[in-house]
């Protein structure tokens, strides 16, 4: 079954409000297993919304409707689903009794306005309403000599377009669709260190040819590209045996780069990496300023693994606070892999962790030290050493300093993997 959402309003063109409302009803189609093909957005304009509908039940099966079902004169939907469909409004005197018999209930008058409610469009009936005054419109029927197609719209406030979503078109479409009814399951793979192109070239063949699960992938926070894969089954377990197998594909090229799926963090997942093996965590930082830090405290149940650490910015606290040896300094340069390594040392020592990281180098936008903006020194001081890496990022300042933070933390992350 393939449905689309229209979504009417001129206040959502104009950038007034932002549409909540499809992405409810989107999640709310997936998990009965509708397709949704397309979402249109259209102002207050009884040419365009009419156009809008049409053309959406010249494709699918099933047109959601949400706003424009309100009293005034800018509430088109019901005029332009009457002008789609080629037939008049009809006034409907047991949708008026329940208007008044609403009104008087709270002893408001009634106005004309009011009841334009009271109109349907021929061959629709009522979708109920059991928050609001403003009467859903549900057509069942042929468009264009093609039958079985519904309509259904509900007013664009989000607590009564829930309401009769969940009360009225999700029991309806699920009941029609009986045994034909799957449910859409997706899982989100988490990489950190490769380009969206980069990954999507090593599963190229994956990405155009896989239909069930769909694999794409997808750019996340300026840091990680993801991989979502929505699988399409009769139930739970089946998805999940789809998604697994899948999942196992994937990994098997990729998966030095992904560190984890849906929830999982690259900080909640080395943190996890450390307490199973009873190991804790310092850390020290110059160009990541603290975000380090706070990336690690972020994360719930951090405490059980992380002592804590300095930030030491400036060349002299690096020296009198990290121990950073005046020489190493002066001869290397604050961005080195001598310093990160002494800083790192520094931190253990400080901190008294079994691994402590750390960072230097320059964020930009203009090198202070010399290096070109984006050279990073990571280091990892373990129980037997110090590893370093040399690393050049790209971006803004934002994006260079929370790179670099997350690359520390996969460098920890992979060292505890590492056999
Ligand atoms: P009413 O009976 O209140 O007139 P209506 O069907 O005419 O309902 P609109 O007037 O289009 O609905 O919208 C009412 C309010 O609902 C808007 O002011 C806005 O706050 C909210 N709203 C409308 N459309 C959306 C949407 N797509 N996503 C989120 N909120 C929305």
């Amino acid at each position: 079954m393939r449905a689309e959402i229209l979504c009417v309003g001129s206040e959502l063109l104009l950038g007034q409000i932002i549409d909540t409302n499809a992405a409810y009803i989107a999640t709310q189609l997936a998990g009965i297993g509708v397709d949704l093909h397309r979402k249109q957005t259209a102002g207050d304009n009884l040419e365009r919304i009419t156009d809008c509908i049409q053309g959406a039940l010249s494709r699918a099966d099933v047109l959601v409707i949400t706003g424009g079902l309100g009293p005034t004169t800018d509430d088109l939907t019901r005029e332009a689903i009457a002008a789609a469909l080629g037939v008049e409004l009809q006034y409907q005197e047991d949708l008026a009794a329940n208007l008044r018999a609403f009104f008087a209930k709270r002893n408001y008058p009634i106005s004309d306005t009011t009841l334009r409610q009271a109109y349907l469009p021929a061959g629709c009936v009522e979708l109920h309403n059991p928050v609001g005054t403003a009467p859903g419109v549900q057509f069942e029927g042929q468009f264009r000599g093609v039958g079985d197609k519904w309509i259904f719209a509900v007013p664009g406030v989000p607590r009564e377009m829930k309401a009769m979503l969940d009360g009225g078109i999700v029991p309806i479409l699920t009941q029609k669709m009986g045994g034909e009814r799957q449910i859409i399951v997706s899982r989100v793979l988490r990489s950190f260190g490769i380009g969206e192109s980069g990954l999507a070239d090593q599963v190229e063949d994956i990405l155009t040819t896989a239909t069930n699960p769909t694999v794409a992938p997808l750019i996340f926070g300026n840091t990680e590209v993801h991989l979502r894969l929505t699988a399409k089954a009769r139930n739970e377990a089946q998805a999940k045996e789809l998604l697994d197998e899948m999942e196992a594909r994937l990994r098997e090229r990729v998966g030095q780069y992904i560190f984890g799926s849906d929830a999982q963090t690259l900080p909640s997942v080395t943190l996890d990496l450390l307490q199973k093996r009873g190991a804790t965590l310092g850390v020290a930082e110059s160009l990541t300023g603290g975000v380090l830090q706070g990336f690690v405290s972020e994360t719930a149940g951090s405490s059980a693994t992380f002592r804590g650490g300095v930030v030491a910015y400036n060349a002299d606290l690096k020296r009198d606070i990290l121990g950073v040896a005046a020489q190493t300094i002066e001869e290397n340069g604050v961005v080195s892999e001598a310093v990160a390594r002494e800083m790192a040392l520094g931190a253990q020592r400080l901190t008294g962790a079994t691994f402590a990281l750390a960072t230097t180098g320059e964020a930009g936008p203009t090198t202070q030290s010399g290096a070109p903006v984006g050279t990073v020194w990571l280091a990892l001081a373990h129980e037997n050493g110090v590893v370093t890496e040399k690393r050049e990022f790209f971006g803004d300042r934002d994006a260079i300093r929370r790179r670099a933070a997350l690359a520390a933390l996969d460098s920890l992350r992979r060292f505890l993997l590492s056999p």
